[in-house]
């Protein structure tokens, strides 16, 4: 007898028909003989409907109310889901994140788990019951309700999986796994029946919305087996687990795509030392995440500007954070952009292969779509684009690449 973590995104739980099939697929696995802890998100569209609800009433609402807010989602759906469990005949009992246990640092709408206590969820799946869980939401040692960030319920189901000592933990969505790029813009994608931590942890930072980011860190860092699969049909799904030899044969395994960035130049900074590390700490301060940082050394020894990328809903903080330092350091200006795009090749093979880069500058050129940042790691290239050709380089590098199906 086995227990099995299986996790529904929105798409999976968006209506009374959806949230019955998922019912469905639960009791199927319980009757293989399994124990099932079930971790489900809000109705698609929920979230994003209460977050516009708040802006209605306050131009930056209060965190800690926005996440009351936002939890709320979640716990509409974990108590149908239990509903229609036992209304196939089988015990089920729903938990909010309090009730699991789930216990985050103090950051509002971006809370780190730190531990999952979950006694009582524990005693009911050894008495029977299939347990359903809020994903998306915790609480502080303080008892204040948080949220995990944008597609935290991947994140829920891993670090229960991990507490549960679960066999699998099955994250089941609107695509029937891992391809190597976003199967919704480019149909000739190709699903991946594994993928290594680190190359999903890369595809998932660099925008590959199929499993959050810190959902993939964390299974890394303690290994927890993840299969991603489809609420719509019985399709074998894709395994993340750890590298082996045949990963490494491969150069480039993905391209990712992300639309939530915003670029921020401050233009005419004095260039002397100390620059970077008063803006940058302002702005980490903020729990605001910098990715990429571009210096250029001034031509003068007097000048120079700094391009840097926040995600797009930092945005205006960063730009006000940014503004105030700015005055303070005499520098010209500061410029916000958000019509841009962050395009990734991705690959544990660049490891011990040459000429990605240059391949994928070459094919962007090709098709005069001009690079305005890049940076690169052992295993990806990134670039910043305009945000009107994140499609075509998406489907230009992907055939480059030769990722399409065989
Ligand atoms: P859920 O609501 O189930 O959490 P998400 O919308 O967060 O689902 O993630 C699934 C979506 O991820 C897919 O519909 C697809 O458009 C997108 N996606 C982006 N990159 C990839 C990829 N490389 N493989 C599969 N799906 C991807
Ligand atoms: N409902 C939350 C969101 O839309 C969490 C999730 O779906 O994973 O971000
Ligand atoms: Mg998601």
């Amino acid at each position: 007898m086995g227990l099995i973590v299986q996790k529904y995104g929105g798409t999976s739980v968006a209506n009374i028909e959806r949230i019955k099939a998922v019912a469905e697929r639960v009791v199927r696995t319980a009757k293989q003989g399994n124990k099932v802890a079930v971790v489900v998100s809000a109705m698609s569209g929920e979230t994003d409907k209460l977050i516009g609800l708040a802006h209605q009433v306050a131009s930056s609402p209060n965190e800690r109310e926005m996440d009351i807010l936002l939890s709320s989602g979640e716990r509409v759906t974990t108590a149908l889901t239990a509903m229609a469990i036992e209304a196939l005949g089988h015990k089920a009992m729903a938990f909010t994140g309090r009730q699991m246990g789930i216990i985050t640092d103090t950051v509002h709408t971006k809370a780190r788990i730190e531990k999952i206590t979950g006694e009582k969820a524990r005693k009911a799946l050894d008495e029977g019951y299939i347990i359903v869980v809020a994903g998306f939401q915790g609480i502080t040692e303080t008892d204040d309700v948080t949220t995990l960030g944008r597609g935290g319920s991947d994140l829920s189901a891993v670090a229960i999986a991990l507490a549960l000592n679960a066999d699998v933990c099955e994250i089941y969505t609107d695509v029937d796994g891992v391809y190597t790029t976003d199967p919704n813009i480019v149909p000739e994608a190709r699903k991946l029946s594994k993928i290594s931590y680190e190359e999903m942890f890369e595809l998932a930072s660099l925008g590959a919305k199929v499993l959050q980011t810190r959902s993939v860190e964390f299974a890394m860092k303690y290994e927890v087996p993840v299969v991603v699969r489809s609420s719509f049909n019985d399709n074998p799904g894709t395994l993340v687990t750890k590298e082996d030899e045949d990963m490494e044969k491969v150069i480039v395994s993905g391209v990712a795509y992300d639309k939530n960035q915003a670029k921020i130049t401050v233009i005419g900074v004095p260039d002397m030392p100390g620059i970077a590390s008063k803006l940058f700490k302002e702005i980490a301060d903020s729990n605001i995440v910098v990715d990429m940082i571009v210096q250029n050394i001034s031509s003068d020894g007097k000048a120079t500007d700094i391009s840097f990328t926040v995600p797009k809903t930092d945005g205006k903080k960063t730009l006000k954070i940014t503004e105030g330092i700015a005055k303070e350091l005499g520098a010209k200006g500061v410029d916000l952009r958000e019509d841009i795009a962050k395009i990734s090749v991705v690959g544990v093979g660049m490891r011990t292969h040459s000429g990605v880069a240059a391949h994928m500058f070459d094919t962007m050129a090709k098709h005069g779509i001009n690079i305005m940042m890049i940076s690169t790691s052992e295993i990806k290239v990134s670039c910043i684009i305009g945000v009107k050709y994140t499609e075509l380089a998406v489907r230009v590098l992907h055939d480059a690449f030769g990722l399409e199906k065989a």
